[in-house]
């Protein structure tokens, strides 16, 4: 497969390009210590969540870059999507455009090469335009947004899934003061070695579980009991590997000391 690792140093100082902002499934491995970098994590999914954190983050970047009368190369793998998607949200906040807008300035500049964000970025840019450029986590249409995002990301996954449906539900509860958090309908089973189900003692997978809604915030982190606020375990939408080495995506992983 072509990786986007390495740019061509002239075509980069021929363009005084000096800081690159880069969008990516995978960190490139070429580092040119006389360029200023920024790196985001972001598989071109619809499911993938530019919005909440990383818009931000991009605007800062670039636009620093641009005041302080530099120039930046903002790049991802093809150029028509994850790029395009973060050029189009910059624009749109520095004139007050509306994604339409923004896009078509982008084709212009670029010759009418192809510009295409995914459908969940286009979404974004629409919503980023509905909340006057900035993230209102209160806002309903942002909320319904994350609600339909975390439905494609359990589709997503939907294929691998093992359903159990056991009909003698049991329960399991935190240690603390036993409130439930889930029961064996909920978890998630996995293969180890394609051959044998994976039977780890130490911690649990399971699907989302309503409660965790942090996951509407940070794409991985810990997770919390919603009752005596321990910590019982992690989650990540980027996955987990378990002890069996198998990655889990996206991953509920509870520890098994603290629920019962
Ligand atoms: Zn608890
Ligand atoms: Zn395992």
């Amino acid at each position: 497969m072509f990786t986007a690792d390495k740019i061509d140093d002239n075509e980069l100082n021929n363009n005084k390009i000096t800081h690159i902002l880069t969008i990516l499934d995978y960190k490139p491995n070429y580092i040119d210590n006389n360029r200023t970098y920024l790196y985001i994590y972001a598989e071109d999914l619809q499911s993938t969540d530019l919005l909440t954190n990383d818009f931000e983050k991009c605007f800062q970047f670039i636009d620093n870059t641009i005041e302080q009368g530099h120039q930046i190369l903002i790049h991802c793998q093809s150029g028509i999507s994850r790029s395009a998607t973060i050029t189009a949200m910059y624009l749109m906040r520095k004139y007050s455009l509306t994604r339409e807008q923004a896009i078509e300035r982008l084709i212009e500049k670029r010759h009418n090469w192809m510009i295409m964000p995914n459908d969940g970025f286009l979404k974004q840019l629409d919503l980023f335009y509905q909340m006057n450029y900035k993230i209102d986590k209160e806002n309903q249409l942002y909320q319904e947004f994350q609600c339909k995002r975390f439905d494609l990301i359990e589709q997503k996954t939907s294929t691998s899934k093992f359903i159990l449906n056991d009909e003698n539900e049991k329960e399991y509860k935190c240690r603390n003061f036993h409130w439930k958090l889930f029961t064996n309908n909920d978890i998630q089973i996995h293969e180890e070695n394609s051959i044998n189900i994976c039977d780890n003692k130490t911690k649990i997978f399971t699907y989302f579980l309503d409660w965790i809604d942090d996951i509407f915030d940070n794409s991985f982190g810990k997770i919390i009991c919603p009752n005596c606020k321990i910590i019982l375990g992690e989650y990540s939408l980027h996955g987990i590997q378990c002890n069996c080495h198998q990655w889990i995506k996206p991953a509920f992983v509870f520890q098994c000391q603290f629920i019962e």
